[in-house]
């Protein structure tokens, strides 16, 4: 099917001008006629063309704005894809996929940590007080790591801070610090006593995999559980 001519009238107009302007013997009153219709359509096609501009800056504007919002909402995506929303420390999946990442690329020093005796701390105050207690310990995590790691919440009550390309004996000083910032903080009333975390922690070369990070780092914590608890143990190589 042939497509409607937008201009059927416009063009009509014209091709009348075009053989008024042709025809010498014309006379006045027929210039006088196709210069009326011309200035007739001239000004109908501006004031056509200015609603259209009005009308797709209309457009553009929200186009800018529907963009925007997807764009936040893809931030938003990626972030609730990745973080524990509890937390907000990176999730299981994410550590996985940090960590593969970083064995790709180089070494990974990895600390595993568990805080010690929670079930009784939930028995005790219940539930919300727990959580309040796994929040209060991974901002302990976050201050003492600050840009040289990422904290990721791994189980209940389990985290996990992984340092690429971190020394073994720097690893194991920073997961001293953590220990001793978990035993000094205080949380809000009910909870009167000190929390306390066991801490594993292992080095992988470049190219071994999560799992044997993990692995190696969660047999040095359950050493440190055995030997009494608020400790940190390494790894053997
Ligand atoms: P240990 O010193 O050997 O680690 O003892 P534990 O009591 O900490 O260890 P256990 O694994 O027996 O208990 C972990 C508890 O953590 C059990 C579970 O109810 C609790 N838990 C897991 N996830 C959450 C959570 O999101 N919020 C709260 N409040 N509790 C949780
Ligand atoms: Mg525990
Ligand atoms: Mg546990």
């Amino acid at each position: 099917m042939a497509e409607p001519d937008l201009f059927e009238s416009e063009n009509s107009v014209l091709a009348h001008a075009k053989a008024v302007f042709c025809d010498v013997d014309a006379g006045e009153e027929a210039y006088r006629h196709t210069l009326g219709q011309l200035i007739s359509y001239y000004e109908r096609l501006m004031r056509e063309t200015r609603r259209l501009i009005r009308r797709s800056d209309r457009e553009e504007l929200e186009m800018n704005r529907l963009n925007h919002r997807l764009q936040e909402l893809a931030q938003e995506l990626e972030y609730r894809a990745t973080h524990d929303t509890l937390t907000g420390a990176l999730n299981r999946g994410a550590v996985i996929d940090l960590a593969t990442a970083a064995l790709a690329r180089g070494s990974l020093a990895l600390i595993v940590l568990d805080i010690d005796h929670f079930k009784r701390l939930n028995d005790e105050f219940g539930h919300p007080v727990g959580d309040a207690v796994i929040c209060g310990v991974t901002a302990c995590l976050k201050d003492t790591v600050c840009a040289e790691g990422a904290i990721g919440r791994v189980g209940g009550e389990e985290f996990a801070a992984l340092l690429p390309d971190f020394a073994l004996d720097d690893a194991m000083a920073l997961a001293e610090r953590m220990r001793a910032a978990i035993a000094d903080y205080r949380c809000a009333a009910p909870v009167e006593r000190a929390i306390t975390a066991s801490f594993g922690v292992s080095w992988s070369a470049q190219g071994r995999t999560f799992a044997h990070a993990y692995g190696r780092a969660d047999e040095a914590l359950y050493r440190a559980k055995r030997a009494g608890r608020n400790r940190v143990e390494q790894a053997f190589a």
